[in-house]
């Protein structure tokens, strides 16, 4: 199956975990992929690597002019860079809730920002934003987090409203707890790391956590031209999660 045969893709965060899994799919189906990442060092061919930080805006507008001179053009933005933050509003100082909100909300616009011009020439744009579960599940300890994913969301509706008539869709997924290196990360701070992972899959509904390539379909699906009709929504892929209950209330 070549569903992106002919089209190009630039996927931020694409060095690790979700997004190296999305680039690795739209690449394996025939799209040429650039990825941007604070350490494109271990980004492969096929796929294309640049140096960006989404919290820099010259930095995001040079790397996503290069990508786009290199590929020729670009229809899929993958907005997947993002990073984590843990506690209630007690724990994070203002310092720290500027410099995720920066990196989770503000990257993403920035990256936007640069790539539209060249998604409007573009007969089958799409935007996909790595968004969350914690944008509307109300997740304990996850106040920041969950605050930047929230607008996350807001921010997909406002542009698929705003680019419609353009003929750019955008939309975002929403993964559980998926099985990356930054859970790993996670995981191996604990005090027990077996335990705590052997914890984490019992709260799944699936007993199990969703897989990076897991995520990566849902995002092929929302950036190929099977999905022409569907702008402004959130897919789920969080193994029910949010969906699910399994115990009668
Ligand atoms: P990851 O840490 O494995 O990969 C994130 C990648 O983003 C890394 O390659 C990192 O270098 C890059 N990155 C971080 N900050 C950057 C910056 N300022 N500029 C450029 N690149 C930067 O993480 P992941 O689990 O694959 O997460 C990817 C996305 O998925 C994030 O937006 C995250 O919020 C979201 N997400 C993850 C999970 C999960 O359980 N793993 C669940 C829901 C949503």
């Amino acid at each position: 199956m070549s569903d992106f045969e002919g089209l190009t893709a630039l996927v931020t965060g694409g060095a690790s975990g979700i997004g190296r899994a999305t680039a690795e799919l739209l690449a394996g189906r025939g799209a040429r992929v650039a990825v941007l990442d604070l350490d494109p060092s271990g980004v492969d061919k096929p796929l294309l690597g640049y140096r960006a930080d989404v919290a820099d805006d010259t930095s995001v507008r040079e790397a996503v002019a290069a990508a786009v001179a290199d590929l020729g053009g670009l229809d899929v933005l993958v907005n997947n860079a993002g990073i984590g933050a843990q506690g209630t509003v007690e724990d994070n100082d203002d310092t720290e809730w500027h410099r995720v909100l920066d990196v989770n909300v503000v990257g993403m616009v920035r990256v936007a920002r640069a790539a539209l011009p060249h998604l409007r020439a573009s007969a089958h744009a799409a935007v996909v934003n790595t968004c969350s579960i914690a944008a509307t599940a109300g997740l304990p300890q996850r106040a920041l987090y969950s605050a930047t994913k929230g607008a996350v969301y807001s921010l997909t509706l406002a542009m698929a409203a705003d680019h419609v008539r353009e003929g750019i869709r955008v939309n975002c997924v929403n993964p559980g707890t998926a099985d990356t290196p930054w859970v790993g990360r996670l995981l191996d701070a604990a005090d027990d790391p077996a335990a705590e992972r052997a914890a984490l899959e019992a709260r799944q509904p699936t007993g199990r956590l969703v897989g990076a390539d897991e995520v990566a379909g849902a995002i092929a699906y929302l950036a190929s031209p099977l999905s022409g009709a569907t702008t402004g929504t959130a897919l789920a892929v969080d193994g029910g999660m949010q969906g699910l209950r399994l115990r009668p209330v």
